[in-house]
């Protein structure tokens, strides 16, 4: 009995650690792969009065969140995990063991079971109207003409729901990690494509309208399908979510029999890029140290590991760079384009997808990474070359920077050094061999938030990749400057 109850034991550790293929609603050939320590998931949920089943993989990250496994109290979803391959394939039902009306149900029960939902349905849908009275959002008022739009009666879409109330509704009841996929599903569904408004490494961005807001939207090419995945996969990490990372809405991947259509959607910014702002306009002292300490916390924030069954792993970036990062309205910035990032999983102390240590943009790459002598075994190192590159946005920042009337024109890093699409080697001569960094001008000394922004940069660019700052320190840093904004920042730099 104890040799057949250690034999079990072992059977499913080893089901944990090897990596699983699962059924999957949403990849090619509807099937996903999970990384080691992954898990298939299953679930069903009551949207709208009828069962929906979603199923998946789980990444070990998300196996950490436990709730992903185990079903809620109240029945209206339940979850399991399971470790062989394609273990998720069948379909699980809400329904209780009873069903409704059949044999054993006595007519006072019957009553009971019919007349007490009733009586709550209408308090809520009373609670409801009360509330959606009070409380609605400001583009409804604005656009009362676009009551009508067409949308299906899915969970949580009362059409007087917009996004802010959607998402916000999810990060303090759901899991954290964003709306469930019918829903967004539905969201993508209904957008009104508008202009195309960038375009980068894969597919193009366009600007589309959702129940008249405003929404971005990343369409990535079918051959591209593995990168629409995984940037959807790391904007749901659970708890991500933060003001200076950039708003996820939902991915959907939409075939119309001859091609697959691949969907990002998130929150859209008029200004764009940082590269397009800085292009277009210089800044004040104040404006640079509110751009600089934004960035720096939405970079603190990817890199820092929460722990807990509610935690997030720590994420670097890999390809930090001034088109990766977007300006708000506000005047703060948030960090976009997470495709290339990778999650550090801290208990097995390994990456959740095979690094391959040369990606991300040539002219922000870190010495390390230029001359191939990083140690992609250590997560460390990918924080560290993250940070070399948010050095460099600091420099491009800071030279808009506009003082007694004063700034330099916008130029991307090494651009008196490197031709305008350089190669590795090109940038590996200049940062390297020559050990040449972007020039920090003596002016810069003369006013306090430029003479701190030049400091930080010459500890973000050490060749030793250990010497750097973390973005923590870089983010409290920049943030004393705030603190003393009004008396130093004036004096010294406005006078
Ligand atoms: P890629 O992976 O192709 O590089 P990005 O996500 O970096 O795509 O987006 C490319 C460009 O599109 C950005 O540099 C920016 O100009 C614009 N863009 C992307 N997302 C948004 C958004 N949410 N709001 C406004 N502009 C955006
Ligand atoms: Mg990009």
């Amino acid at each position: 009995m104890r040799l057949r109850e250690a034999a079990l034991i072992l059977l499913s550790a080893a089901h944990i650690t090897a990596a699983l293929k699962c059924v999957c609603q949403l990849c090619t050939n509807h099937t996903c792969e999970t990384g080691t320590d992954g898990a298939c998931w299953n679930s069903v949920m009551l949207v709208d009065g009828q069962e929906k089943s979603v199923k998946s993989c789980l990444t070990p990250a998300e196996m950490k969140g436990e709730m992903f496994c185990h079903s809620s109290r109240n029945n209206v979803s339940k979850r399991n995990c399971c470790f062989t391959d394609f273990c998720n394939n069948e379909t699980l039902h809400l329904n209780p063991e009873r069903p409704l009306g059949g044999p054993g149900w006595g007519r006072l029960e019957l009553a009971v079971v019919i007349t007490v939902p009733s009586c709550l349905l209408c308090v809520a849908i009373l609670l409801g109207v009360l509330a959606a009275q009070g409380q609605r959002c400001a583009y409804r008022r604005a656009n009362e003409q676009n009551a009508e739009e067409p949308l299906d009666n899915q969970m949580l879409m009362s059409p007087d729901k917009c996004l802010k109330d959607l998402i916000y509704d999810m990060s303090t009841s759901g899991s954290g990690s964003g709306l469930p996929l019918l829903v967004q599903r539905t969201i993508a569904r209904t957008i009104v494509l508008q202009e195309s408004i960038g375009k980068g490494r894969f597919g193009e961005v366009w600007r589309g309208k959702w129940r008249g807001e405003d929404v971005a939207v990343k369409i990535f090419s079918s051959r591209d399908e593995r990168s629409w995945f995984r940037e959807a996969e790391i904007y749901q990490t659970i708890m991500l979510r933060h003001e200076n990372i950039l708003g996820f809405i939902a991915a959907d991947n939409k075939d119309n029999g001859s091609w697959t259509q691949l969907w990002l959607v998130s929150e859209y910014h008029e200004h764009g890029s940082l590269f397009d702002y800085l292009n277009r306009y210089t800044l004040s002292v104040e404006g640079m140290v509110i751009l600089a300490t934004s960035i720096a916390s939405g970079l603190a924030h990817l890199h820092m590991e929460i722990i807990g069954t509610q935690g997030k792993p720590a994420i670097a970036h890999r390809d930090i760079k001034s088109k990766n990062v977007l300006v708000k309205k506000n005047g703060t910035a948030v960090i976009a384009d997470l495709g290339l990032s990778v999650k550090h999983d801290s208990n097995s102390n390994t990456l959740d997808i095979p690094s391959n240590h040369r990606v991300g943009t040539k002219r922000y790459m870190a010495p390390e990474i230029l001359d191939e002598t990083i140690n992609t075994s250590s997560f460390e190192s990918f924080k560290r070359a993250d940070i070399y590159s948010l050095g460099l946005v600091f420099w491009e920042l800071a030279r808009r920077c506009s003082v007694r009337g004063l700034n330099e024109d916008f130029q991307l890093p090494y651009y008196d050094l490197v031709p305008s699409d350089p190669s590795v080697e090109d940038v590996r001569k200049v940062v390297c061999e020559q050990k040449l960094r972007p020039n920090i001008p003596n002016q810069w000394q003369s006013c306090e938030a430029l003479r701190v922004m030049g400091k930080l940069m010459r500890e973000c660019w050490y060749t030793n990749a250990a010497a750097r700052l973390t973005a923590l320190r870089v983010k409290k840093t920049i943030s004393q400057v705030t603190v003393v904004r009004d008396v130093k920042i004036r004096e010294i730099c406005e006078i």
